[in-house]
């Protein structure tokens, strides 16, 4: 059973019993099994409640529950406020009493709490003891739990509490602005970076194992949840995902982690877009919360209404979030204010008619551990040595680990996600390795020579550069001499790869002017094996050095660094796609997909299963399968019939290696293939 859980939001001063009853009836026609009761959120919120005016909440929910319960639905709490959003003109009530936090610039805020705040965590502690006592299935922790994302404020705390555990560490005195100009410096990482990471990631700990304990105490069967949002952006608060998560779980650990992933398209987007966001944000969530974690990702449809996504789009999101293993959802469907549920919008239909289909693919959820293809590594450590570029902007810090992830998978590459555990490094063998970003100055050298000698491994310009500064570039991949260059300064314009063909377009062309970072431009040892793919040219045709390499067979290099803001938009081209898999054959097989864009492809070689979903609009004919090893000639492809799901038994046509399963993929359909 895929479990659909309402997040539900009454106004304890308005509601009805015609609302109760519209609720009743939603949840029953909607096959509901959950109703997480929303408690003081958004237009209804009025700061951090007291006991006092915490108890009504529950009282009326108390009512509704035993209503439910008489129905067989569950009822689980989500109180909005743990720290607090974000500041929207209210300030803290003496009774309640706590510090609130200072940010990076200096701001303090009016209404978010310091997580450091003895008195908050003595708070927090006695409201989550309160909510446990009417006993929910789960009591979740809303994602405000964070340092960062508190608008109009930015990452936090620096108050003067935080302030002098900082330099207690440090050992000296320092003002605000000296710790955070350190934090934030360009070069190696410093003390101070480390000492506010360190602080950060065990703060939200401590205040986890607290809640963990009161709760447990008062509701030992209670599952405590916590809803996360960018996983780029915990990893600037040194998130430790198994630490939080684990905590929550108890000294015995009879809970499981219960995680509520961010599905990143509150309003509707192109399902292109939103694809490659969905792997950035949702699917490196799952790889941290890990395989035997229990996720209900977060469907919110804010600013609500059937005027922010259609109820097709609103289908896709619940459907492909079978790509990330989840076992249920979290509807936030309806507004925050009150004004309960709307029966016009139809989405009681929607529900019930994709739930068996959704329920069948839950029943053998994908082991998001044991997945094959490339694999794209990420690690929550990465702030503790990534190197900042000017060390004005907090923004530097995030780590860019994410970017093959989302590139790859939009060309129908198989991919998982591997976060890096050091202890497990050394059993990576005989892997494709797809590693951006900073990630490589966070292992010692032996593990990276370890990497190179036993995997295939595809690298960006600023892997590249982290094996430079190294000391490895000549060891490792024969780089003599390398060069960056800035996009927008007359140099580079774009890549050509001459001699090759994409389609039947001969010597393609990428741009390397817009929507893109910085070139890095190598040159290599004069007799060294290395195939150079494509050229960087300016715009008058001359050619300035090379771009794209496979070296020694087995690494690919595509040498440019992320834009701020654009990321690697420049990549996504149908001509990149071509080039990059006739390099992963070079290199060695990999599954993919072919002439089929935006098609994600998953694949589980233990249970022999395929999970492939179409994030356009478009619909294909057939699936074309470039297969490492052979497939059947007949495969069972499960999809989805409204009310009900489907399973037919396909047959397979061989063309080369590339295996043609004869089923047609609609517009945002996901289907699982058995072979
Ligand atoms: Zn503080």
């Amino acid at each position: 059973m895929f479990e659909y859980s309402l997040r539900y939001v009454f106004d304890i001063r308005h509601n009805s019993a015609e609302k109760d009853t519209a609720l009743l009836n939603f949840v029953k026609s909607a096959q509901i099994d959950d109703v997480c009761f929303i408690i003081n959120a958004e237009e209804l919120n009025h700061s951090h409640l007291t006991r006092e005016e915490t108890q009504p909440w529950l009282d009326q929910i108390k009512e509704l529950q035993a209503k439910l319960k008489d129905m067989g639905i569950t009822t689980s709490l989500n109180p909005w406020t743990t720290i607090m959003h974000s500041d929207r003109g209210f300030k803290i009530d003496n009774k309640v009493g706590f510090d609130t936090f200072v940010d990076i610039e200096g701001n303090k805020a009016k209404d978010m709490a310091c997580p450091a705040d003895p008195k908050w965590r003595q708070y927090l502690v006695e409201r989550y003891t309160q909510y446990a006592s009417i006993h929910p299935k789960r009591l979740w922790l809303e994602d405000d739990f964070r340092h960062y994302n508190h608008s109009p404020l930015k990452l936090m705390c620096f108050c003067p509490r935080h302030m002098k555990i900082y330099q207690e560490k440090l050992g000296k005195k320092v003002t605000r602005h000296e710790f955070v100009k350190a934090l934030l410096a360009p070069g190696q990482v410093t003390d101070e970076r480390k000492i506010y990471l360190n602080q950060a990631r065990k703060e939200m700990i401590e205040v986890e194992q607290l809640i963990e304990k009161a709760v447990h105490e008062v509701s030992p069967e209670t599952d405590l949840g916590q809803m996360t949002s960018f996983p780029d952006w915990h990893a600037v608060e040194a998130r430790d995902w198994a630490g939080l998560l684990d905590a929550q779980r108890g000294k015995k650990a009879q809970h499981p982690r219960v995680v509520r992933p961010h599905l990143p398209a509150y309003n509707e987007v192109s399902p292109i877009m939103y694809g490659r966001d969905f792997e950035k944000y949702s699917v490196i969530t799952a790889a941290y919360a890990g395989a035997k974690a229990e996720l209900y990702p977060e469907l919110e449809n804010s600013m609500w209404t059937r005027q922010v996504k259609s109820n097709n789009f609103i289908a896709f999101q619940i459907i492909t979030t079978a790509l990330l293993g989840a076992k249920g959802i979290l509807l936030n469907i309806f507004d925050m204010m009150g004004n309960g549920i709307n029966d016009s919008w139809d989405y009681s239909r929607l529900l019930s008619q994709i739930k068996p289909f959704v329920s069948k693919l839950a029943e053998i959820r994908m082991d998001v551990g044991g997945l094959a293809g490339v694999k794209v590594l990420v690690d929550q450590d990465a702030v503790f040595y990534g190197q900042t570029i000017t060390g004005k902007l907090v923004d530097e810090l995030l780590p860019q680990d994410k970017q093959w992830a989302s590139l790859l998978s939009s060309f129908g590459i198989a991919t998982t996600i591997l976060p890096i555990d050091h202890a497990t490094v050394n059993n990576i063998q005989n892997e494709t390795l797809a590693i951006s970003g900073q990630l490589l100055r966070g292992l010692p050298k032996a593990e990276i020579r370890y990497l190179f000698a036993s995997n295939k491994i595809l690298l960006d310009g600023e892997s590249v550069q982290a094996i430079i500064d190294l000391g490895l570039a000549n060891e490792l991949l024969h780089i003599v001499k390398a060069q960056w260059y800035q996009p927008k300064t007359a140099y580079q314009s774009f890549e050509q790869a001459d001699g090759r063909q994409v389609n039947n377009v001969k010597d393609p062309r990428v741009t390397m002017l817009q929507h893109t970072g910085s070139y890095l431009s190598l040159d290599y040892e004069k007799d060294a094996d290395v195939q150079v793919w494509t050229s960087a040219y300016n715009s008058i045709d001359q050619k300035l050095g090379n771009m794209m390499t496979i070296v020694d067979h087995k690494a690919i290099l595509l040498p440019i660094s992320a834009d701020l803001k654009y990321g690697w938009e420049a990549q996504y081209s149908s001509y990149k796609e071509g080039l990059i898999k006739q390099m992963l054959d070079e290199i060695g097989p990999v599954d993919y997909l072919t002439e089929m864009p935006n098609v994600k492809l998953k694949i589980d070689r233990t249970r022999r299963e395929l999970w492939i979903a179409n994030f356009t609009l478009d619909e294909y004919e057939q699936i074309n399968w470039h297969y490492t090893l052979k497939p059947n000639h007949q495969v069972e492809v499960t999809r989805y019939k409204k009310d009900a799901y489907q399973v037919d038994e396909v047959e397979v046509e061989f063309m080369d290696d590339l295996a043609v399963i004869q089923v047609r993929l609609a517009p945002l359909e996901l289907i699982k293939v058995k072979y």
